[in-house]
């Protein structure tokens, strides 16, 4: 079966076409500037570019001339027909979804409902849903939760230590993000170094633009840094990750900003953007770096300090830790701070092979030989968990 992958965002619409049988990519896009001037839609086939500037109003345009590149001369389809089924990232499920579902009106009612938890993210996920729909009727849709994973942790993880009416009214909670990455990657670093997964237990590094890390003890996810929003946890590209809340106060007060305001800056201007006051983006910061900058080396030392004490925390919470698995941008490319967040862990029987620390952007181990703890570089691969689980919901059973 033929399967199709969309992630949308409030502007974007990434897709990916994967033929289950191999489970190889026959093709992957992106509608970019969807509802603004200048829409563009670029795919790539077996190698081969394919560009298309073409206004699209919304997410349904996107949608239909996402068809038509996919089934056009340039494209990897004879008829739309072939698509099987279309799996969605969707970021918030809220404590309704503990794994994948096949999307109906109740399911769709509830991402709606979940849109004050995914502001920017759920409506842009049910316009992609609505869209399939329109365009393609006859076939279905799974939505894959970026939550989902992380509704195994327990009560003592998941609450915050503030009245428990909010709780039970707001829904306020830690839910965690970048679940699909945590899965994946926890269950692979482990067939990767031949352990049972339901025996291990894996801190996994998501570093990314947007960072996460989570603590998957025998395959189920006991904790994770990112909280009721993804803001909280360690610092990210422009995001401040955790500060004390009365920051937001402070803030405000003295320069007479809304809460909202507030937010926005510890958001959008903080992080390695608000540190360096330069970039956002790692490789930036490492050139910076080399040249002395003292804001870059200053913002770097802080991401790594802030990771260091969420891995500390996790080996603690799980009473010890087998694997350590980097993923995403920076955990896949960044041998620096890799470097920098496992230097002097050998107390926790954690050590680094720096020469093998080199090796980036494929599996590999990077512990030296004699580290108890085995430490891992996997790439992620969201799209393939998404497409492995729209295959088994739709094929009658999710296995896993
Ligand atoms: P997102 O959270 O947007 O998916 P990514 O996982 O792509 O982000 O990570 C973006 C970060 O990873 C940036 O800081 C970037 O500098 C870094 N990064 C991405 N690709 C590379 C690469 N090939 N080499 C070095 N750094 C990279």
């Amino acid at each position: 079966m033929k399967i199709l992958i969309l992630n949308a965002g409030s502007s974007s619409l990434k897709y990916q076409l994967i033929d289950m049988e191999g489970e190889k990519l026959l093709a992957k896009g992106i509608c970019e500037r969807i509802g603004i001037e200048g829409s563009k839609l670029k795919q790539n086939v077996n190698g081969q570019a394919y560009e298309r500037i073409a206004p699209m109003k919304d997410h349904t345009a996107a949608i239909q001339l996402m068809l038509e590149a996919l089934t056009g001369d340039k494209g990897a389809l004879s008829s739309m027909d072939e698509i099987g089924a279309v799996g969605h990232r969707v970021l918030h499920g809220g404590e309704r979804f503990t794994a994948s579902v096949l999307i109906n009106e109740e399911v769709k009612e509830a991402i709606r409902a979940n849109i004050p938890l995914g502001p920017l993210h759920n409506p842009a996920n049910l316009m992609g849903i609505e869209a399939c729909e329109k365009v393609m009727p006859d076939t279905p849709n799974v939505a894959v939760f970026d939550t989902a994973f992380h509704q195994t942790m327990p009560k003592k993880a998941y609450l915050y230590g503030i009245p428990k009416e909010y709780y039970e009214r707001l829904h306020i909670r830690r839910y965690g993000f970048h679940g699909t990455s945590h899965r994946y990657v926890s269950k692979r670093a482990c067939t990767f170094l031949g352990l049972d997964y339901k025996k291990t237990r894996v801190i996994t590094c998501h570093l990314g633009n947007g960072s996460s890390l989570a603590a998957v003890d025998c395959g189920k996810c006991v904790d994770t840094s990112m909280g009721l929003t993804p803001l909280e946890g360690v610092l990210m590209g422009t995001r401040s990750g955790s500060v004390d809340p009365a920051v937001v106060q402070f803030i405000a007060n003295s320069d007479g900003l809304s809460v909202d305001q507030v937010l926005d800056i510890l958001n959008k201007k903080s992080g390695l953007m608000g540190i360096s006051c330069k970039s956002s983006d790692m490789r930036d910061i490492d050139d910076l770096c080399d040249a002395g900058d003292e804001d870059a080396l200053t913002a770097r030392d802080m991401l790594a300090h802030s990771i260091r004490k969420y891995i500390g925390a996790y080996a603690a919470v799980m009473g010890g830790v087998d694997v350590i698995a980097f993923t995403a941008g920076i955990g896949e490319n960044n041998d620096i701070i890799r470097r920098m967040v496992m230097e002097g862990m050998e107390f926790m029987g954690a050590k680094l092979d720096t020469e093998k620390n080199l090796k980036n952007r494929v599996e590999t181990v990077v512990s030296a030989d004699d580290s108890r703890v085995k430490i891992v570089v996997i790439p992620t691969d969201e799209e393939i968990v998404i497409a492995r689980d729209t295959l088994a919901i739709v094929s009658g059973a999710l296995m896993d």
